[in-house]
């Protein structure tokens, strides 16, 4: 694999402009960022502090970039609330358009960038399709119709289908192939997958197993899960890059 330049940490302060339910539970902040020299290749994650008043902390917590790097003054953060959480209960009930953040990035070695695989199979759960979705935006906008890429998504119901309409209109580009599946309650005339994502589902919606390059995101059992089902199907393990969010 190729060795890529790393993208510059820096550390900024940013105000969110607009705050978007994508499901009952989960909210999209963009953050302007047009005057900051941020960089990051589609995948990674940043560092926010987020003001916890009941205690006066604050909290540091991770969260992945949802929006494209060619995206120059907007940055997207994807936020699921957690029951009984800190930060994502703040995060999903409290923030307004103005309110500023501060924020450090970018992390991680969970990306995808060109030069590396022309055949990428994203399989997420949850609020790890927001990597997933960041990289799919990219080869989106940048017209990367050479990449082949499928995603493979579960969530527990219609309601929860995270970026559900962007989702449907990525599934009409001949490139990308989406398909999601609901593990809990169906709803009439569902015409997507049913149940948790497992070997049958890799064996009938994935091409030529071995070659592609996989990218799993969501909590530490589904990323061990999948892993587990791709090592057996004899994927390469130098092909599987995880990210497990707790
Ligand atoms: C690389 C990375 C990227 C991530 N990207 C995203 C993202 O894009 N979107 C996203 O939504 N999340 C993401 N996460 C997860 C995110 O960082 C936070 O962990 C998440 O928002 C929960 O934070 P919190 O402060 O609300 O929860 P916390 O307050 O830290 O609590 C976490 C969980 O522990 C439980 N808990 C807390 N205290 C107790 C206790 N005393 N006893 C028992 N249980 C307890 C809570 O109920 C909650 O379910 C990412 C994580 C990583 C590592």
């Amino acid at each position: 694999m190729i060795e890529l330049e790393k993208k510059p940490l820096v550390e900024f302060t940013a105000p969110v402009i607009e705050v978007r339910e994508e499901t009952p539970t989960t909210k999209t902040l963009v953050f302007d960022i047009s005057g900051v020299d941020f960089d990051f290749y589609p995948g990674q994650y940043v560092m926010l502090k987020v003001p916890y008043p009941p205690t006066g902390e604050e909290l540091k917590r991770a969260y992945s970039i949802a929006s494209s790097p060619l995206q120059k003054d907007r940055l997207e953060l994807t936020v699921k609330r957690k029951e009984g959480g800190k930060a994502s209960v703040i995060l999903t009930t409290q923030v307004r358009e103005g309110d500023k953040f501060f924020i450090k990035g970018p992390y991680g070695r969970f990306y995808w960038t060109e030069g590396m695989s022309d055949r990428i199979v994203l399989m997420g759960a949850g609020s790890g399709v927001v990597p997933l979705m960041s990289i799919l935006r990219y080869i989106r906008d940048k017209g990367l119709k050479k990449v082949k890429a499928t995603l493979l998504v579960s969530y527990r119901s219609f309601e929860e289908i995270i970026y559900r309409d962007e989702l449907e209109d990525l599934s009409k580009h001949s490139n990308m192939k989406i398909r999601i599946t609901l593990t809990r309650e169906v709803p009439e005339g569902w015409r997507g997958l049913r149940g948790r994502i497992n070997e049958e589902t890799v064996l009938s919606e994935v091409e030529d197993i071995p070659s592609n390059l996989y990218y799993l995101c969501g909590p530490p059992k589904f990323v061990d899960d999948m892993k587990s089902i791709l090592l057996s199907l004899g994927v390469d393990r130098k092909q599987i890059k995880t990210e497990r969010y707790d």
